[in-house]
């Protein structure tokens, strides 16, 4: 409903704005640092991504901007913001909470941000795209996550913010202390965190005075913060100076001025500074998003002028990238699924968190280093091979639908820990463990017949829970498929690999025969045909079969019989599961 209500709106700015252009002079200037990161050509930055590390990975996402160009049909991912704005104590000093017409304006402003987003000006220049198609659009919308209302003049008036260009990233930043306050508030969702300060003595000009001047005499720059590769849970900050004194300046002043030919405020004026104050908010969160400065064709992030409607492909690329690879990842809803992403290429990952399913082609591999986050609803099929070393995939929050292993497709397992997803390796699959593995929770590997396993000589496997299982079914092949060519020396047979925990390997080929046993934990007993009594088997000693001490026994096979001498006393039980 959100949504609909934001385009609405959309529509019938586009028209306005298109036909009153904005005096140049009322678009802020963008004066804003970029000391917190080096550049790409930084040798030091270069370095670490030499480094291999699963971290600071700046250098990587300016290199792989181009794997991350959005297709103009995949679902927007939306960012939150949180504006905030600073009152004086006695809650005066800037747009007010219940004041509808500029709370109005306010949203206004976010969603002309939005429009600017979706809707980039095709330069007709080849060499504005670096060989790319012309993208009309980002992909990505903002949404308001809160707006807060803060009393506290001393954070209100930005005099007392004594950097030069009063940047929101430098550690010494006058609102840091405000900034830790937010972030640490668990009602306040995280997003891209906006101040809005005021000058009190341009307040005093141009709200108290209503003063008439020509032109605007305080600072309307605005800064903003890159994203950090290093830190997920760092905040992210834009300082926006003066906005309502401008809006004041603006509403009161030019439809007076001969200057500007006096211009009505509410049909003609209204709209400069919402296009004005956007398009300067639309640059900061370009920086927020990770992009620098650039002076080609007529591009957002051109700090010195230009019509900034323009995005190049690549950069749009770069900031699909930085969701990925930096905190922004953490101002992004959680439920965010952007469908399948195709890997066709031999790739090697990082820490990442991802927005897609992915299907590795037949002839892709993808080796993952490095922890990878999967969103919800998503899946990764493999026809190819994927290799997880020394690291774990999880999910953004809730369950995932894990790991499917298609026909010819190889997954390698090397010191994983599998805690919230399936694996299913289908007929014609490899699931080929070199390294220690963990599995917890109610998770399960299951090797569907013709599926191919191979636990390497020498790993040890822990089932951390009763219901972490390995499921063999029957016709599950011990080796690996032979068409893959891979050098392996699997154990022969699951009775000699070390298994520590409470879980199971169950082999569903195979009958399992319990007797003269006491079960007081629960337990998972999986197989062909179940056999449970005191003389099921003659090749064990004759003894009956007891469930106590409040265990919950589950029975798995395809005939499950229960003969003399078996006994489940008061308080302990056991289902039977028809496999
Ligand atoms: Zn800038």
């Amino acid at each position: 409903m959100k949504k609909v209500i934001i385009l609405g709106i959309l529509c019938v700015f586009t028209g306005v704005l298109s036909s009153q252009d904005i005096p140049p002079e009322l678009i802020p200037p963008f004066i804003d640092c970029e000391t917190n990161i080096p550049l790409i050509d930084d040798p030091q930055m270069i370095q670490q991504q030499d480094l291999g590390t699963c971290v600071n990975l700046y250098g990587i996402f300016n290199s792989l901007g181009n794997k991350f160009i959005p297709s103009q049909t995949q679902p927007i991912i939306y960012i939150r913001l949180n504006l905030i704005f600073l009152q004086r104590d006695d809650s005066t000093g800037n747009f007010q909470e219940n004041n509808s017409y500029e709370q109005a304006l306010i949203n206004d402003v976010i969603s002309y941000v939005n429009t600017i987003y979706a809707n980039w000006v095709d330069p007709n220049d080849a060499s504005c795209l670096n060989g790319y198609s012309f993208l009309p659009n980002t992909r990505i919308q903002f949404v308001i996550g809160n707006k807060l209302f803060v009393n506290d003049s001393y954070g209100w008036d930005n005099r007392n913010d004594l950097q030069t260009f009063k940047c929101p990233g430098s550690s010494n930043w006058y609102l840091n202390y405000l900034d830790d306050q937010i972030v640490n508030n668990s009602s306040v969702s995280r997003g891209i965190n906006v101040y809005f300060t005021e000058d009190s003595q341009i307040y005093d000009k141009y709200v108290v005075q209503q003063s008439q001047d020509t032109t605007f005499t305080g600072d309307s720059y605005s800064c903003s913060q890159y994203p950090d590769y290093t830190n997920y849970y760092r905040t992210s900050k834009v300082h926006m100076l003066n906005k309502f004194s401008i809006y004041n300046w603006q509403r009161y002043a030019i439809p007076n001025l001969s200057k500007f030919n006096y211009p009505e405020w509410e049909s003609i004026v209204r709209y400069w500074y919402i296009g004005g104050t956007a398009v300067n908010l639309a640059h900061e969160l370009g920086h927020s998003l990770g992009l620098g400065h650039s002076y080609i064709c007529n591009t957002l992030m051109n700090p010195s002028g230009g019509s900034h409607n323009f995005l190049p492909p690549l950069e749009i690329g770069k900031i699909h990238a930085a969701l990925t690879f930096s905190n922004l990842r953490s101002f992004i809803p959680i439920d965010t699924y952007v469908g399948i992403k195709q890997i066709n290429t031999n790739e090697t990952w990082y820490n990442m968190r991802l927005y897609n399913s992915l299907d590795i082609s037949s002839i892709a591999s993808l080796t993952s280093n490095c922890d990878v986050i999967m969103p919800y609803q998503s899946n990764i099929q493999i026809s190819g091979s994927l290799t997880i070393n020394n690291s774990n995939i999880q999910s953004i929050q809730n369950i995932w639908n894990g790991i499917i292993v298609k026909s010819g497709g190889l997954l390698v397992l090397n010191n994983t820990n599998i805690s919230d997803y399936n694996i299913k390796v289908e007929s014609g699959g490899t699931i080929h463990i070199t390294g220690n593995i963990n599995i917890s929770g109610n998770h399960n590997i299951t090797v569907e017949s013709g599926g191919y396993y191979c636990f390497e000589s020498g790993v040890s496997v822990e089932l951390s829970d009763y219901n972490s299982i390995i499921k063999l079914e029957e016709d599950a092949i011990n080796g690996v498929n032979p068409f893959l060519s891979i050098q392996s020396n699997c154990i022969s047979t699951l009775t000699v690999l070390p298994v520590t925990g409470f879980g199971s390997i169950v082999d569903y080929g195979q009958d399992v025969y319990i007797q003269n046993e006491t079960i007081s934990t629960n337990r998972y007993v999986g197989g062909k045909n179940i056999y449970v009594g005191n003389h099921v088997t003659s090749s064990q000693t004759t003894g009956d079969v007891i469930i106590n001490n409040d265990a919950n026994v589950i029975f798995d096979g395809k005939d499950v019989t229960f003969d003399d001498g078996f006994e489940c006393v008061n308080g302990s039980t056991y289902e039977v599961v028809n496999h």
